[in-house]
This record gives structure tokens, sequence and C-alpha cells, in this order.
């Protein structure tokens, strides 16, 4: 690998750039995000930082059930995260659509409209939970960077449980 792929690699683990979707969330995850990355929990000074456009960030970090009128645009701004990219599902709403479950504005969970690479089980997730999800999306995104042809993202084992 050349020493600017290796570069770029490093960098990717160390400072990824976040874009955050809501696909129908009760906002309950959305505030432990922003949690995660203000003063208290601090995962900017790791080099975690939110950013205002797809095109922009290398981990997309989505909460909510997956509503029927966000699925288009689940799609769109995942096609828009340059590739390497991982993404993240907060929440136990993406993993299985948790209390939502047989509302028929739901169409989750995410994972059936694009591949997610780790989940944070809670409702919500603690702040130090989402943190540790998105080092290991990091650690996914630096490998996928270091591979010559970056393969897509393999479809998760199992969700994990719903907590209520
Ligand atoms: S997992 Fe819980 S807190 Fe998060 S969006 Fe769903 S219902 Fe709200």
């Amino acid at each position: 690998m050349k020493a600017l792929d290796r570069l770029m690699c490093t960098c990717r683990r160390r400072s990824p750039w976040l874009f955050h979707m809501n696909s129908g969330s009760c906002n309950g995850c959305d505030i432990e995000l922003v949690a995660a990355i203000t003063p208290r929990y601090d995962a900017e000074q790791l080099g975690v930082q939110l950013e205002g456009s797809p095109r922009h960030a290398d981990i997309l970090c989505i909460t909510g059930p997956v509503t029927r009128n966000a699925v288009g645009a689940i799609e769109t701004v995942y096609g828009q995260v340059l590739n390497p990219k991982a993404v993240v599902a907060i929440g136990s709403c993406p993993a299985t659509t948790n209390v939502f479950i047989d509302s028929r504005t739901i169409d989750g969970p995410l994972d059936k409209h694009i591949p997610v690479d780790v989940f944070v089980p809670g409702c919500p997730p603690r702040p130090d939970a989402i943190i540790q999800g998105i080092v290991k999306a990091a650690t996914i995104l630096a490998e996928r960077a270091a591979s010559p042809s970056p393969p897509e993202a393999p479809k998760p084992e199992a969700a994990p449980e719903v907590q209520a």
C-alpha cells in the first residue's frame, strides 16, 4: 500500500466524519447521539465530528424505524456517501422496528434497504455505546479503505434483541 493510502486509512480510523439521518425516530436516539459529541462524552476530542453533507462523511448514522416516506431518502443519502463507507444503525428501531413493528407506516428494518455494518442496541442506547459503535465502524472503514477493491458491506448475522 502506498504511503498516502496508509495515511488515509489512519485518518479515517482516527477521525471519522459522520452524517446523521433520522428515519422516523422519536428523537430519543438523536438526543443521545448529540450527547455523544457534546462536552460530557466529548467524542469530538477523539476526532469524531458531525458533517452537514453526506458527501463529506465517512460513516452514515441512522436512527428511527424507517418510515415508508424515508426509504427513498435513505437510499439516496447512502448513495451520496463516497466509498469506502460504513453504516451504523443507532437504537433498536432501525434494527427491528421496535415498538413500531405493526405500524402500516413503517417499512423497516433498515438492513432491508441498505447494508448495515454496526448495530447499536438500546431504546435509546447510551452515548458511550454509540461511541463504541462508531469506533467499531471506523475500524471497519479503515480495513475497507486498505483493501484494493473495497467489498460491499456484508449483511450482519443477526440483529440484537429489542430493548424496551
Ligand atoms: S430506539 Fe427507542 S429511543 Fe430510539 S428512536 Fe426508537 S423508540 Fe425512540
